[in-house]
């Protein structure tokens, strides 16, 4: 059920939900969805009242999605910022150390750790986009190997690379080129990515055979596709 209420010059439009649980949770889906998820029995008023109380909050938020859409996210690389790795998100951990060569990288225990031996943005941004341009290519083997049995059909070759504009790519010849930013995404997005470019060999169009193809796989693919259009400009360095 949808509810509004006026904040400043602002209209502040939010959905509200039921649901067995204890304490009133108020969120916001990015772009621009606020939703509220009350316990079953709770007034409208209680919950009108607690949105209101977090007003805002809302619109410095609302206002921050806002700028991500058309900007790009802005990153420091330093400690406590957020990324995120199958569409968990990880907090950044810079330690310095001197002696090792080579900067690191690992997770552990939902943190980034990333070990450099001098700290600056691009020591640390080339260390983490190679790691995730690895995770990508390790995972994407791993889930194609697990589709190919379906689909009946392997690719000639699998590659991780910088592509601007696209998740992944067929070429002719039918090797797999995927974004080294795939391993953002939650599982079953990535997952989706990989099916779509895996029926890409045996049509190279998005005609109606195609997503019935995709669809044979995936039955569920829409809202794996859908995610990927509302939250991909969070998937970046
Ligand atoms: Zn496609």
């Amino acid at each position: 059920m949808n509810y509004s209420f006026e904040y400043g010059t602002r209209t502040i439009t939010f959905d509200l939900a039921y649901k067995k649980r204890k304490t009133i949770e108020i969120g916001i889906i990015p772009p621009d969805k606020v939703y509220a998820i009350a316990p079953i029995g709770t007034q409208e008023d209680i919950v009108l009242g607690k949105v209101k109380s977090k007003a805002n909050w809302i619109i410095k938020k609302l206002f921050s999605f806002k700028d991500m859409e058309y900007l790009h996210i802005n990153r420091e690389f330093v400690n406590g910022e957020s990324f995120m790795y199958l569409g968990r998100n990880y907090s950044l951990q810079i330690i310095k150390d001197a002696s090792i060569k080579r900067a690191e990288v690992k997770i552990y225990r939902g943190k980034f750790y990333v070990t450099a031996p001098k700290v600056n943005e691009d020591i640390i941004k080339s260390a983490m986009e190679k790691w995730y341009r690895e995770k990508t290519l390790e995972k994407v083997e791993e889930r194609i190997k697990y589709y190919e049995p379906m689909l009946n059909k392997s690719p000639n070759g699998i590659g991780a690379k910088e592509q601007k504009k696209r998740w992944a790519s067929c070429t002719p010849a039918n090797k797999l080129y995927f974004n080294w930013r795939c391993v953002m995404a939650p599982s079953p997005v990535l997952d989706y990515i990989i099916v779509h470019e895996m029926c890409h060999m045996f049509y190279k169009n998005h005609s109606q055979q195609f997503w019935d193809m995709v669809a044979a796989v995936l039955p569920d693919y829409a809202g794996r596709k859908e995610w990927l259009k509302n939250y991909g400009v969070r998937m970046d360095l």
